[in-house]
Order: C-alpha cells, then sequence, then structure tokens
C-alpha cells in the first residue's frame, strides 16, 4: 500500500492565505511538494517573530522535519531561488529540485517586461519576473531544463543559439558573453548540485514508504492557462491536475483535497472580475484585509464572494473541503453580498462562460454581523456569520472545514 498525497489550492485568483494554510498543514506533513509557477507566486510567514519570504521553496522548509521538492512543472530562476535558499540553514537532505524543471533566465524577464509595454492598456499586469516567457520556451521545445546545468558548457552553447535564433526579439537585450554565461552557470551549478534529482522517483519512493505528502499549489484556479479567465492567466496549470503533471504522479496519488477561498475576492493585474466592487464597499475590503501587494505593495482589486467562480473551482479541483479565510474582514458591513449569476446578454447565467468580459453580477444580500474576529470556535460565531457560511456550503457544494477568523495560526477553526 502507497500513502495518497494530500493537496491545497487555491480557488479564486490567488492571495487567497494558501500561506497560513500551507504552513499549518506543513507542520504534519513529512513531505511538501511545489508543482506549478515560478518566483511570482508566494507569501511570507512569520516564525517565531522571524519574517520569511517564500517564493518557490515550499512551505514545509519551516517545519524542521518536512522535506521539501520542488517539481518539473516548476519554472526555477536560479538567481532567485538560491537567494531564497540563503535565508535558511542546512538544506541539504531537506529540498529537492527536479532535474526536470526549467530554468528562467534574466532575458526571460527582460522580454516578458518588453512585451507588457507593447502590450499597452491591453497588457496582463504580469508580474514582469519572466515566468511566461519560460513557460512559452518550454512549450516551443526550446526551453532549458535545470539538469542541463551538469553540463554548463554545453548549455551555454545552447543559450548562445537560442540568442541568435531569436535575434528578431531580442532586439534591445544583448546576446550574453560566452565566457561571462558560462561563468553565471557554473555558479548555479555550484550551489544547486547537491539538490538536483530525479523527483518523479523520489515522490513514488516516498509515497511507497507511506510517508505523509502534502501537495502546494501556487496562485489560484481561476488565473489556470486552460480554466481561468485567458489570456488573463498565469502560464501554468494551476489547478490540482497540475499537481500530477507537475510532479509525475497520477490523479490516484492524491488523498484529500483543500480549496482555499477568503471570503470576499481580489485580483491582481487586468482581466475580468465581475464581483469587483470599485465604490466603498472595495475600498473598505481593502483597507481591512490589507489587499495590497506583498512585494510590489500595489493595491488589490477587491470585491464580493463569487459564487458561481467557486462553485467551478471546486469541481474542477476536485475538493473535499474549503478553507474560508479572512472571514472577519467582513466584520462590521451592514450589507455582505454574493455573485450567485451573471447577467450576459440580457441573461441569467450561473457557471463560467466562455468569455467573463461583459458578465454583470447578480447578488444575493445577506446580513452583516460584527466581532467574528479572532473566534476559535464555530458555535461561538456571530449567527450572521454562520448563516454565510452555511449559505456558501449550500451555493458551492462543498462543506467549509477551516474558517480562518485572524493572521494568527491560532485564529483558525477546525470544523469536526
Ligand atoms: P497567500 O499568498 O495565498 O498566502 O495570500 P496573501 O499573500 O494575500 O496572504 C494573506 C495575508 O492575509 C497574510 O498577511 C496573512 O497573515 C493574512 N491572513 C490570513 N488569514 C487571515 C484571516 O483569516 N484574517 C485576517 N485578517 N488576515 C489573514
Amino acid at each position: 500500500m502507497s500513502s495518497r498525497a494530500d493537496l491545497i489550492v487555491g480557488l479564486q485568483w490567488g492571495d487567497e492565505g494558501k500561506g497560513k494554510i500551507a504552513d499549518h498543514m506543513a507542520q504534519t506533513y513529512d513531505f511538501v511538494c511545489r508543482f506549478a509557477g515560478g518566483h511570482n507566486a508566494g507569501h511570507t510567514i512569520v516564525v517565531n517573530g522571524k519574517k520569511h519570504a517564500l517564493h518557490l521553496i515550499p512551505s514545509g522548509i519551516l517545519n524542521p522535519k518536512a522535506k521539501n521538492i520542488v517539481g518539473n512543472g516548476v519554472v526555477l530562476s536560479p538567481h532567485n531561488f538560491i537567494e531564497e535558499m540563503s535565508q535558511f540553514d542546512n538544506l541539504e537532505g531537506r529540498l529537492f529540485i527536479s532535474d526536470k524543471a526549467h530554468i528562467l533566465l534574466p532575458h526571460h524577464a527582460l522580454l516578458d517586461q518588453a512585451k507588457e509595454i507593447r502590450k499597452g492598456d491591453k497588457a496582463i499586469g504580469t508580474t514582469g519576473k519572466g515566468i511566461g516567457p519560460a513557460y512559452s520556451d518550454k512549450i516551443a521545445r526550446v526551453g532549458h531544463r535545470v539538469g542541463e546545468l551538469f553540463d554548463c558548457e554545453k548549455l551555454a552553447s545552447k543559450i548562445i543559439k537560442y540568442f541568435e535564433h531569436h535575434s528578431n526579439i531580442f532586439i534591445d537585450i544583448p546576446i550574453p558573453n560566452r565566457d561571462e554565461l558560462m561563468e553565471e552557470l557554473k555558479g548555479y551549478r555550484d550551489i544547486l548540485s547537491p539538490y538536483i534529482t530525479d523527483t518523479t522517483q523520489l515522490i513514488w519512493r516516498v509515497l511507497d514508504e507511506e510517508k505523509r505528502v502534502l501537495l502546494e499549489g501556487a496562485q489560484g484556479t481561476m488565473l489556470d492557462i486552460d480554466h481561468g479567465t485567458y489570456p488573463y492567466v498565469t502560464s501554468s496549470t494551476t489547478i490540482s491536475a497540475g499537481a500530477c503533471s507537475g510532479l509525475g504522479i497520477n490523479h490516484r496519488d492524491i488523498g484529500e483535497v483543500t480549496g482555499i477561498a477568503k471570503a470576499y475576492c481580489t485580483r491582481v493585474g487586468n482581466g475580468p472580475f465581475p464581483s469587483e466592487d470599485l465604490g466603498e464597499d472595495g475600498e473598505r475590503l481593502r483597507v481591512n484585509g490589507h489587499e495590497f501587494g506583498t512585494t510590489t505593495g500595489r493595491p488589490r482589486r477587491c470585491g464580493w464572494l463569487d459564487a458561481v467562480a467557486l462553485r467551478h473551482a471546486v469541481r474542477i479541483n476536485g475538493v473535499d473541503q474549503i478553507a474560508l479565510m479572512k472571514l472577519d474582514v467582513l466584520d462590521g458591513f451592514n450589507e455582505i453580498k454574493v455573485c450567485v449569476a451573471y447577467e450576459i446578454n440580457g441573461k441569467r447565467i450561473d457557471y463560467i462562460p466562455y468569455d467573463l468580459e461583459d458578465a454583470k453580477p447578480i447578488y444575493k444580500k445577506f446580513e452583516g454581523w460584527d466581532n467574528s474576529a479572532g473566534i476559535r470556535d464555530f458555535n461561538r460565531l456571530p449567527a450572521g456569520a454562520k448563516e454565510y457560511i452555511f449559505a456558501i456550503e449550500e451555493m458551492v457544494k462543498c462543506r467549509v472545514g477551516v474558517v480562518s477568523t485572524g493572521p494568527d495560526r491560532e485564529d483558525t477553526i477546525i470544523r469536526e
């Protein structure tokens, strides 16, 4: 018998508070694995008063007993990864990087920024870190894999050739100097080689040994390359299915799926967001929820919970239980709205259509409540908050198993 890996996945547009749940859960797992995305994702975790910024390294790194896998589905910037590693001591034997993960190099970020500028007001609102171009290269079969760092000479030649072939797009980006490139790659190799391995074999072995494994998603379902609001999406498979291809496991290897959703919605960057509130309520959510980008400080777009999108996310990810985050941010509103359907060209739609661009929200209203902040017992939640949770369960057809009422690890209700 082998064990099954549990999975956590964002159900909205990212920033759902995965950090808190991942940190909480990572304490009880032997292995924590990342399966998609790059260093555009991430969260800040505070342990014993010390802040740790995690972008690519899985949350298990903060549990001294847990080991961590960066899967093949990830795009890895060696430069940024090494910087992230420097926050921690004694990583050898606790951190494993797939030799099949793709390498993100500085020119990917330069390309990303140049493309966004050219798009003008049609810009996706990417973080400009090169994630999109690195995935484009992977799919176009001109990417470079982490395992190639073991032959830096060959890799340097390939990269130079790549620049020569793409000279039309590298107008303002100079071809790297071969010697300098070699030095850079060797530097990466020297630091990273103890960690690079065949993580597919590793995870199979670990599951066969019945270890407890947690799979950690990045970003959110509505940013998925296939199932999100294309083209305003990220370049990877963010849904639970991405864990299979991004780690080399099969669907039977997956156990319980916990979907993380905020009690309201936010979105960063451009693209449709039907339940966005551009008025006072949106501003209040932003301020109460501290909805500003962690690295950029960019204000996040804020609005009401979108039950249509959440139901879609529950189904597509096979969610067993929802962790409903930041319930306390809704404290003090007289009225709370939930988007229960969309109106598109005069028609009521209660599923995610081909295009969300012109979708207008149809709201159901709930009476507000006070003082849910810091409550740690479900029965002690204000009546309005409990009703809100029951209504969500009904609307999205999934149990809310965890409720978070504050940033503290202890401000968490686990419903039996
Ligand atoms: P993530 O990347 O998905 O973890 O999301 P964010 O980067 O937006 O992090 C969530 C932020 O909200 C962090 O600062 C958390 O400390 C905070 N947070 C998490 N859960 C709660 C909660 O239930 N209530 C409040 N008020 N803050 C929370």
